[in-house]
């Protein structure tokens, strides 16, 4: 299926994407102690933005970005992402919410693919996680097998 964005093209984007790359916007903030995305109502230029954040700070640790979804990602299978397919993984949590209102949904390359499944997780998912969360690691490292997800989701009950 070919997703048509709002400019025409068909090119998606990652909502989980690089900060640097030339075309990257800013998805939304991290708020609050869990980090929770509030998503920003129009898409900022990365490049505005990436100066005011402080010397020392990882910009994705405060900011989610959005960039092209490339075929030479590590998430990439074909024309899938496997991130998103290990962030649907994860037990249903309260930290499961509403749909957001967000400025990428016509080109979001999650949303072509799962729809609003992946909406629903997408505010609580960290580009950046804290050390020690296993599952957050497991999620995030391309090489976890769907059967190690299970596998670990089974065991910690
Ligand atoms: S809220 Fe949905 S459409 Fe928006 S970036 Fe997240 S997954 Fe994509």
């Amino acid at each position: 299926m070919t997703t048509v964005g709002e400019d025409g093209s068909s090119q998606t984007w990652c909502p989980s994407g690089e900060a640097h790359a030339p075309e990257s916007v800013v998805l939304g903030v991290r708020s609050g102690q869990d980090g929770r995305v509030v998503y920003l109502a129009d898409p900022v230029p990365a490049a505005d933005v990436l100066g005011e954040v402080p010397q020392g700070v990882e910009p994705r640790r405060v900011l989610r970005f959005a960039s092209h979804c490339v075929s030479d990602c590590v998430n990439r299978r074909g024309g899938d992402c496997t991130l998103v397919e290990r962030v649907l993984s994860r037990p249903a949590a309260q930290e499961d919410g509403p749909v957001p209102r967000c400025h990428l949904r016509a080109r979001c390359q999650w949303w072509k693919q799962t729809g609003v499944a992946a909406c629903a997780r997408c505010p609580a998912v960290s580009t950046r996680h804290h050390a020690g969360d296993v599952l957050a690691d497991l999620v995030a490292d391309p090489a976890t097998t769907q059967e190690q997800l299970d596998e670990w989701i089974a065991v910690a009950g």
